[in-house]
């Protein structure tokens, strides 16, 4: 007979998993699911938080960067320091915390019904546990693309890492993952290390972008590469990864307005390693298990305006529901799921769910230059937080509401740009006013006023 945590495992024969019982289970430690556990608790429910890691913070414990805090806190911090200022507040609460705890499953039942108790099953060090909440909350963050994803061909040797492991070999574990490194990808993560790199003593001999213009934003383009002479190359990508054992170097060529390599620009440039930058995807895979419904633009969950998924009292924040390029942000919408969840659990159906109205139910769809919009589904004729993202960078563009046609909102004619997530609140009166017309779905366009 062997002990396995609190199961014992005989001949093959489980006893029952322990079960806990909880009112919202927070899946993920890092900001997101701090902030939306922080909330669920001040609403008066009872919350755990399962984290895979040993710690709490998420991806934060890594970026040692300062840039943190601005809008959260009216300070400049590092984020593992922004990170603790929720961990600290986390542990001032009888907030339990399931740490080195992987989740497996989410069982809803089958079909989900409003009534439903979710059960979260989790590998923690005790062995497999269960916590059963009314509300869950989806916060697991997003991982990388990897060179597999964007097909670099060439050898396969050592040296190619994403911007984030090698993030992470210098910051948490004290490796130097190179000597002479290549940055693909001008991404916010892409810039950062492009800086790090140069203080940890890497050469790094430029940032390479497929697109004409940097992904990052404007002032870690000037932080990291222009304060350090770093060139960045636009409209340039890695079209051939060079070395046996390790990396020699890469080959690197120019692209044209379709993104396709020109015949004759190849140059090959001489390094040890490879960083890639070149972009982020939620962690969704537990989601998807659970049936909650993703949106292909976002790779996130389609949610409400109370960030509530298609699947009762599941909801979702932070980066697994879209890219974030600022923690701040991810702060305020997780503490808005947090919120939410804890009403949907305390309440008793998503009937009670404080917003809810059953007379309203809009589609939300991107049109223009908008990459995705944000909520999905709009269910309640109240103030609600848009959230979207261009697809290229206009100087002039204006943001307009459309229902049947008709144009029922319009912003400002401003810049945008696709490094910044952009957000404004729609009021209740424009979502009446759509279905006073007898709209369905509402679309968000954003159209660049020299084409109009
Ligand atoms: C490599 C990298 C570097 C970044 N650098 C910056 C930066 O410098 N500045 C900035 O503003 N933003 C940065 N970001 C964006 C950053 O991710 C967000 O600002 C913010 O950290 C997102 O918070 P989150 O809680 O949604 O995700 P995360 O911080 O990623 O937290 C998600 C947590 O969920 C846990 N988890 C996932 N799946 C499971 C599971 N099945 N069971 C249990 N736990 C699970 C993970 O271990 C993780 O701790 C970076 C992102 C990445 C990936």
């Amino acid at each position: 007979m062997a002990e396995f945590g609190s199961s014992t495992i005989d001949c093959g024969v489980v006893e029952a998993v322990q079960t806990q019982v909880f009112d919202v289970v927070v899946i993920g430690g890092g900001p997101s699911g701090m902030a939306a556990a922080l909330a669920a608790h001040k609403a008066g429910a009872r919350v755990a938080i399962v984290e895979r890691e040993q710690h709490l913070g998420g991806i934060l414990r890594q970026c040692i960067h300062p840039g943190f805090g601005l809008s959260h806190f009216k300070q400049e911090l590092t984020g593992p320091e922004y990170a603790q200022r929720f961990i600290d507040q986390v542990h001032a609460t009888d907030i339990a915390l399931f740490l080195n705890s992987m989740v497996l499953g989410i069982d809803s039942g089958e079909p989900a019904e409003d009534t439903a108790v979710h059960a979260v099953t989790l590998m923690s060090p005790a062995g497999m546990l269960q916590l059963t909440g009314r509300a869950v909350v989806l916060a697991m963050g997003c991982r990388e693309r990897t060179r597999s994803e964007i097909k670099i061909p060439g050898s396969r040797p050592a040296g190619v890492f994403t911007a984030g492991l090698a993030q992470r070999y210098i910051n948490i574990e004290n490796l130097k993952p190179g000597s002479r490194a290549v940055i693909l990808g001008s991404g916010d993560i892409g810039l950062i290390m492009a800086r790090r790199c140069t203080l940890e003593g890497i050469s790094v001999e430029g940032v390479y972008e497929l697109m004409p213009y940097a992904n990052g934003l404007r002032r870690n383009v000037k932080n990291c590469l222009d304060d350090f002479d770093i060139p960045l190359h636009l409209s340039t990508t890695v079209t051939r990864v060079i070395g046996h054992d390790r990396v020699e170097a890469v080959e690197v060529s120019q692209v044209d307005e379709r993104l396709a390599p020109i015949p004759g620009t190849e140059r090959v440039v001489p390094c040890d390693t490879l960083l890639l930058s070149v972009g982020l995807i939620p962690e969704n895979e537990l989601s998807v298990a659970a049936g909650v419904e993703l949106d292909p633009r976002t790779r996130g969950a389609v949610v409400d305006q109370s960030l509530q998924t298609g699947v009762p009292g599941i909801f979702a924040c932070g980066n697994v529901l879209h890219v974030h390029d600022l923690a701040d942000n991810v702060t305020t919408e997780s503490e808005h799921a947090g919120a939410a969840a804890a009403a949907y659990a305390l309440g008793g159906g998503a009937e009670t769910n404080a917003v809810a109205d059953t007379s309203c139910e809009l589609t939300v769809s991107p049109a223009g230059i908008a990459g995705y919009a944000l909520p999905g589904r709009i269910t309640a004729v109240a103030l609600t937080k848009l959230n979207f993202r261009v697809r290229r960078p206009v100087d002039t563009a204006r943001v307009r509401i459309l229902a049947n046609g008709e144009e029922v909102f319009a912003g400002k004619v401003r810049a945008f740009k696709p490094s910044v997530m952009e957000s404004f609140p729609l009021p209740a009166k424009v979502i009446q006013r759509a279905l006073d017309l007898g709209a369905s779905e509402i679309v968000l366009s954003v159209d660049p006023v020299e084409e109009a």
